[in-house]
């Protein structure tokens, strides 16, 4: 069992600042000054902050920048966070592929489904991840959410019966303070058919320090609660990580993770494998892997789907059944599963299936099965 990476406190700040996580915040790396504390800015990433300065702004946290390989443009934790001359040319991408806008009953609730809805509470994240889906609102200020819009939200919800779960998103909603992400839940658990509260965030990974005790308390004051993160690494399994991943599962709270199959991070057999497998040791349950949306600025993260397909058949029957997660495309119907066709085909009485090493095996499974004997 491989030793998990501890972060880089520089000598001159104190651990219990690095562990602090306003001090976090108010020591976030926003210029290429800052980056140049942390890395050696290659040509390409020294340009593309030139260029890309206000069209998508760069954000890092201290304690994501040193999981960072100073020496290694290519290392996957930089290649999330610092901006890239390629995200210039993508003549494909949209501002926003899943149409949320035109599925806003109000402002930053997003309802797909009958009985759901993510409803993207904030507009702030720890930092700015390059290929993220929500790209239109994080750090923009038209996005920000006043407590009267939240509390609009929070009307709909209440006057809409049928949604029966909750998926608190962003941005991220673990950036709000302790005091006003009480409110919001507790406004929410007030609603008598609202069975399920769940968080969107990606803070266990890029800020592991918000996750408090004292948070730990708050939230597992509002079960059922289901928190769903973000790792796409091996390398963003911290010691740090698995630590607040620790306290949430201890609260009685199930922890998820949802990655992006991301070209040069992690589309790759043994990555996604060591990365799941990373997970499972956290209790953290690997639940969907999204195939990188066609978002503006993003063409050199994607993988083609067939390439994605792949990866996960190959995890198949070589590792427990649940470090699997679903591979899905997100579509403005809905998240459609992405999976090798296990399932062949009827010949006859008998269906065809193929294991996971690529064996066929016939069941006999008649179409009209005989009467039960009563
Ligand atoms: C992903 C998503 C959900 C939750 O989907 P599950 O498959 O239940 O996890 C709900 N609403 C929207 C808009 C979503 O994108
Ligand atoms: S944490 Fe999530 S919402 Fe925030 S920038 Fe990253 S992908 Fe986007």
């Amino acid at each position: 069992m491989s030793e998990r990476p501890r972060s880089r406190r520089p000598a001159e700040v104190a651990p219990e600042e690095w562990s602090d996580w306003s001090w976090q915040m108010r020591h976030r790396i926003r210029d290429a000054a800052g980056l140049g504390a942390w890395i050696d800015p290659s040509d390409d990433e020294r340009r593309a902050i030139d260029a890309l300065g206000d069209r998508f702004r760069f954000v890092i946290t201290p304690y994501y920048a040193s999981l960072m390989d100073p020496e290694d443009p290519a290392c996957p934790v930089r290649r999330q966070v610092v901006p890239r001359l390629a995200e210039l040319d993508d003549a494909a991408g949209l501002a926003d592929p899943l149409d949320e806008v035109a599925h806003s009953p109000v402002k930053n609730i997003v309802r797909v489904y009958p009985d759901r809805i993510a409803f993207c509470v904030n507009n702030e994240c720890a930092l700015y991840c390059r290929y993220c889906l929500r790209k239109r609102m994080v750090g923009e200020p038209e996005w920000a959410m006043k407590k009267r819009e939240l509390q609009a939200g929070i009307d709909w919800v209440r006057e809409t019966p049928e949604i029966r779960d909750v998926l608190l998103t962003g941005g991220d909603p673990l950036i709000f303070n302790d005091e006003r992400l009480g409110w919001l839940l507790e406004s929410l658990r007030s609603i008598p058919h609202v069975e399920i509260l769940r968080l969107g965030t990606r803070l266990p990974v890029t800020l592991p320090f918000r996750v408090t005790p004292a948070l730990c308390d708050l939230l597992s004051s509002f079960h059922p609660l289901w928190v769903n993160t973000h790792f796409n690494h091996p390398k963003e399994l911290s010691e740090e990580a698995a630590a607040a991943c620790d306290r949430l599962t201890r609260a009685g709270i199930p922890v998820g993770n949802q990655s992006v199959l991301l070209r040069g991070v992690n589309d790759d057999e043994r990555v996604m494998k060591t990365l799941c497998e990373g997970l499972v040791r956290m209790r953290v349950r690997p639940y969907y892997v999204y195939q990188a949306q066609l978002l503006e600025g993003t063409g050199h993260f994607r993988v083609p789907i067939e390439r994605g397909v792949e990866i996960f058949r190959a995890l198949r029957g070589r590792t427990s059944g649940f470090a699997i997660p679903t591979y899905v495309l997100d579509t403005p119907y809905g998240k459609v599963p992405l999976s090798h066709p296990y399932l062949k085909g009827r010949e006859g009485d008998d269906v065809v299936v193929e294991a996971y090493d690529g064996r066929l095996w016939r069941e006999p499974n008649p179409l009209d099965p005989p009467e039960p004997a009563s």
